[in-house]
């Protein structure tokens, strides 16, 4: 575990750390929770359903199945990566099912990479409008994931973009101020461009070399 990294990230003001157990198991869950972590991220759903625990708090940040949907109900604190409307009509109709509310976050394409998860920026004005019709869905904010790149003025630029339609969003819906972006390799250029809670997974993972 990266302690001075762990350390680091829970003494910046105003930064949600997400920590992202993806491929690392339960007992390593624990050990990040004895060091005073209590969020965790996870991106596939039958991974997350082997290692929920109550006590902490989980978040679903991968590309998402509707037919999964219903295994995540009452127990994800948030679901960051809606992405579609399909998507979010799922959600909605487990959610009133269960009798819950469920927060979630859209989730953008910011980068220019096609491969890339997110709801192309040209179809998020319509799946906003579509998420803030639903009585079960309570947006909280927005989610990206920035461009795998050594130009740090292009994920910049994403992050600033991303900064401006938060801004938009929080004049209309004033609760979602939610802006999850920042994983390990651009978290604190994502700090500096606006994010509020980071995704960080390899890196809390690396020895700090103490
Ligand atoms: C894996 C993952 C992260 C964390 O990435 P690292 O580079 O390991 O920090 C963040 N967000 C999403 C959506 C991921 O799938």
């Amino acid at each position: 575990m990266n302690r001075k990294l762990i350390e680091e990230l829970q003494s910046t003001p105003g930064v949600d750390l997400v920590a992202v157990t993806k491929k690392h198991t339960k007992s390593e869950i624990d050990e990040l929770a004895k060091l005073g972590l209590r969020r965790f991220g996870e991106n596939r759903v039958q991974e997350f359903l082997e290692k929920y625990d109550p006590a902490y708090e989980w978040h679903i940040i991968g590309h998402l199945q509707t037919n999964k949907v219903k295994y995540l109900m009452g127990k994800t604190a948030l679901i960051e990566s809606v992405d579609s409307r399909r998507l979010a009509a799922e959600i909605e109709k487990q959610a009133a099912k269960t009798g819950i509310i469920q927060p979630i976050l859209i989730e953008i394409r910011i980068s220019d990479d096609p491969n890339k998860t997110g709801c192309p920026l040209d179809e998020y004005p319509q799946l906003l409008e579509f998420v803030l019709r639903q009585p079960h869905l309570r947006l909280d904010g927005l989610m990206c994931i920035a461009s795998h790149t050594e130009d740090q003025e292009k994920v910049a630029a994403e992050f600033d973009r991303m900064k401006e339609l938060s801004r938009d969003l929080q004049t209309r819906v004033p609760r979602a101020r939610t802006l999850s972006m920042g994983m390990s390799q651009d978290w604190r250029l994502a700090v500096q461009h606006g994010s509020n809670m980071v995704r960080i997974g390899t890196a809390l993972f690396q020895d700090s070399g103490e």
